[in-house]
């Protein structure tokens, strides 16, 4: 996932105070009766929020007062202990705290668990580690509500982007709590799908956009403020957009609406709509059904070339129709490889980072959208990284294992891609995208391994390929 900082986007920091802000018109949390209201899902794809009811939920009340740059938020986190064994504290990340992924510094404020005062405690000192006790056991299938305020402040003019404002629960796998801090990649959270009701209260002359769809939209009594009720359904991630003075349009032609959010370079934005379309419809009719009621996408100057979120994705508008046919092809891809199969993103980039990268081949190869060459144009692309590939590292090496981001980019964004197109070749496309397409039903809106994706791709051939994972994924090993 793509996570570069944005060079033009606003710093906020979370500010502390000593004492909890109960202002008059302060939000109240939103209704959890909506966690499974269809809104957020496509005609027919409601169904699929009803599993995550019985796991961890975000009902979330933000007020964004774009003219003073004052932030103010609630949480409750109706908390369900997924792991194995019991726990007596849940483990909340706030990444953004790192001095690489932002700076920003955030307070708990007004922490209680199931109504009780309590005291939190950040584990590391950039403080995206944050420790809350539950004041008692919780067993496997069990929970707690833990209920909490913030205030942040953004200092900026006419564009916001925040992504996660709210602290979310770590993963708990086999390690146990997921404290990892990354730092060799763009990448650095790593989240489990979840339900999210978020009432959103901001400035009404700035255009607004966000993961999930908008169940009510109220207009205050002067014009000056916007209330959304948003609901997103199983999403990893929440975030807001605003930009005063932005217009969208929406793209027709994918099985949703496709929608561009722009300010300026308005045919850059009409040529990655159009990208955007043919590539969702071949992904969606090889890997599987796009579950959401919409896709938005920000177009915009970025230094990372994109950057992905479940039902909304950035991309960079700089440049040439080259490189926008590349990087809208591999963020549109990752709605699939990532957002719909998800990924532990730290220890195995390869299954979002590699497959976005090799399904955009597949995506021009099949269509040839963009001209007869347009694979292997893209395909150069990929090259530049593989071509600064120094030690060539198993594709299931940690974060972790990487000298720096150099290392990790030629391996997951170059050598991983050329392992998967070979792949291809061994076998041939239809049986590998076939595979794919079973690996994205298996995992769906979960977390995918890779010896799922292993086996996904092994049934649908003769050839034995254990020798081959083996060697380059560290699975399938006799
Ligand atoms: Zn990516």
């Amino acid at each position: 996932m793509l996570r570069l900082l944005l060079t033009l986007v606003v710093v906020i920091t979370i500010v502390a105070i000593d004492a909890p802000v109960h202002a008059q018109d302060e939000l109240t949390l939103p209704d959890e009766s909506l966690f499974t209201d269809p809104v957020f899902a496509r005609p027919g794809m409601a169904g699929v929020a009803q599993p995550y009811l019985n796991r961890t939920r975000y009902l979330l009340a933000i007020d964004l007062d774009s003219a003073t740059g004052q932030m103010r938020g609630q949480a409750r986190i109706l908390f369900v202990n997924r792991a194995y064994v019991a726990v007596d504290r849940v483990i909340l990340r706030l990444y953004q705290n790192h001095p690489k992924h932002g700076g920003r510094r955030t307070d708990v404020l007004d922490l209680a668990v199931n109504g009780a005062p309590t005291q939190g405690q950040f584990l590391d000192t950039d403080r995206t580690i944050f420790s809350v006790p539950l004041g008692a056991v919780v067993q496997p299938g069990a929970g707690a509500t833990i209920d909490m305020r913030y205030t942040i402040s953004v200092e900026g003019g006419g564009f916001y982007y925040v992504s996660e404002p709210y602290p979310i629960v770590a993963v708990f796998d086999a390690s146990g709590w997921r404290q990892d801090v990354g730092t060799n990649s763009l990448d650095y959270a790593y989240t489990e799908s979840a339900l999210h009701v978020v009432k959103l209260r901001v400035s009404a002359n700035y255009a607004t956009y966000f993961v999930g769809m908008p169940k009510t939209v109220e207009q205050s009594p002067d014009g000056s403020k916007t209330t959304y009720t948003i609901v997103t359904g199983p999403v990893r991630n929440f975030i807001i957009v605003q930009g005063r003075g932005w217009r969208d349009m929406t793209i027709s032609g994918a099985s949703v609406p496709i929608r561009i959010a722009f300010s300026g370079r308005q045919a850059a934005a009409e040529e990655i709509g159009q990208i955007a379309v043919a590539a969702f419809n071949f992904y969606e009719n090889q890997f599987g059904i796009y579950p959401y009621a919409e896709l938005d996408i920000v177009s915009m100057v970025f230094s990372s070339g994109g950057e992905e979120y479940p039902n909304i994705l950035f991309i960079n508008n700089e440049r040439d129709s080259v490189y926008r046919r590349f990087i809208t092809a591999h963020e549109v891809g990752h709605q699939w490889f990532y957002g719909i199969a998800g990924n532990d993103t730290l220890n195995n980039a390869w299954l979002d980072e590699s497959m976005t990268q090799y399904a955009g081949y597949l995506f021009y190869k099949y269509t040839q959208y963009g001209g007869a060459n347009s694979a292997e144009t893209y395909w150069a692309s990929i090259l530049t990284w593989y071509n600064r590939l120094q030690t060539v590292r198993p594709l299931n090496t940690p974060m972790t294992g990487y000298r720096d981001f150099n290392d990790f980019m030629s391996n997951i964004y170059g050598g991983g891609a050329v392992f998967l197109r070979e792949l291809g070749e061994k076998i041939g496309d239809q049986a590998m995208m076939a595979g794919m397409k079973a690996y994205v039903q298996n995992v769906y809106l979960g977390i995918g391994t890779l010896e799922q994706f292993y086996l996904s791709v092994q049934a649908q051939t003769t050839i034995d390929l254990s020798d081959l994972f083996c060697q380059r994924v560290g699975v399938g090993c006799r």
